[in-house]
């Protein structure tokens, strides 16, 4: 089918960046949105508007073991009811759909393809426990273990053998880590660089559960979507120079990365979905509208003031492209923020 092709997709893109500003938001079917989330939703929605762009909305729903039933549907609907709306996405199609991961096998596939035409490609038969075993050198400067190489080189007969260590597990596939220096200036985080062979090692691009890996269907996604500016949560800095190196296999324009400071809880930690307590779910039960909620986030990053309650258009009235490069976040409780 055309509409499946890699570089039919690839010059698509080209063609839909060179029309202006393309954002995304791209959340991961797991559970309910939480303050975080939204946080991050808040930011690529205004970095879009802002800039008169195009938003698209992308179903990130491969790992069918984290997925939550019905939670797809929630966070479409959830995001209505705060005002971000989308122009491209699941349900309302566009020009670079589909919009669902799922859905998108072929490109994954095909992107595979690409990496192993250029020998980059090799199986790799270790559990997580192997290596980290194996890694006895010491932790890449995100904290992580270093892919040690074991697989990277293996005759037939060495495949065979590892093959026999877990008989019931498929290999991973993994890419050769590039052995440079990949540097970005990140809009809001600033400069950031690392080198992957010694900070990471060569990388899964397909699990051993056959499941594509977050770096890869990012890419692909993000290459063939025309995405001129990714906006996301700084949890997720340290994937962008991987990412960085996967356009550059692939061919396709790089685009601009904007790291939004993490809404932390009490203690400091970043929120996650585990933390229930500040679903968006939670807060509607407990009788908060959009404008509270907005007025909330935007009060956490430093734009308004504390208690102040607006709707998604007033905050991207009142703010411009300095706001929201240089955010200054503060940690308001969300019991604080109740008493009205
Ligand atoms: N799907 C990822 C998440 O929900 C976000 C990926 C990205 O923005 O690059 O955490």
């Amino acid at each position: 089918m055309p509409e499946l092709d890699f570089s039919t997709h690839l010059d698509n893109a080209r063609t839909l960046r060179s029309q202006g500003v393309r954002g995304r938001y791209a959340p991961s079917p797991t559970g309910s949105l939480h303050l975080g989330n939204l946080s991050s939703a808040l930011y690529a929605w205004l970095q879009v508007r802002l800039a008169d762009g195009v938003l698209v909305m992308r179903m990130e729903d491969l790992d069918e073991r984290r997925a939550k039933e019905g939670s797809a549907e929630e966070i479409l609907d959830d995001l209505r009811w705060l005002g971000l709306d989308w122009d491209e996405g699941p349900e309302i199609g566009g020009p670079a759909g589909p919009y669902t991961q799922s859905q998108r096998g072929t490109l994954y596939r095909q992107a595979l393809e690409i990496l192993r035409d250029q020998e980059l490609i090799f199986r790799c038969f270790c559990s997580r426990k192997d290596v980290r075993e194996a890694a006895s050198a010491p932790h890449g400067s995100g904290g992580g273990v270093i892919y040690p190489g074991t697989c990277r080189n293996l005759d037939p007969d060495e495949q065979v053998e590892h093959q026999a260590r877990h008989p019931d597990r498929k290999p991973a596939l993994r890419v050769i880590a590039p052995d440079k220096d990949i540097s970005l200036r990140d809009r809001i985080a600033g400069p950031y660089s690392e080198n992957i062979a010694g900070d990471v090692g060569d990388f899964v691009v397909r699990r051993s559960d056959q499941v594509f890996a977050y770096q890869m269907a990012v890419v692909v996604d993000d290459a063939l979507m025309g995405i001129t500016d990714v906006v996301r949560g700084a949890d997720l800095l340290p994937s962008t120079p991987r990412q960085i190196a996967l356009y550059e296999l692939f061919g396709a324009e790089v685009p601009r990365f904007w790291h939004a400071p993490m809404v932390v809880d009490d203690d400091g930690e970043p929120l996650s979905k585990r933390d229930g307590s500040r679903s968006l779910r939670e807060l509607r039960d407990a009788g908060w509208d959009a404008p509270r909620v907005i007025g909330h986030l935007a009060a956490s990053l430093g734009w308004v003031d504390e208690g102040a309650r607006l709707s998604a258009d007033e905050l991207a009235a009142e703010l411009d492209e300095k706001d929201l490069t240089d955010p200054n976040p503060t940690h308001i409780p969300v019991e604080a923020s109740t008493v009205a």
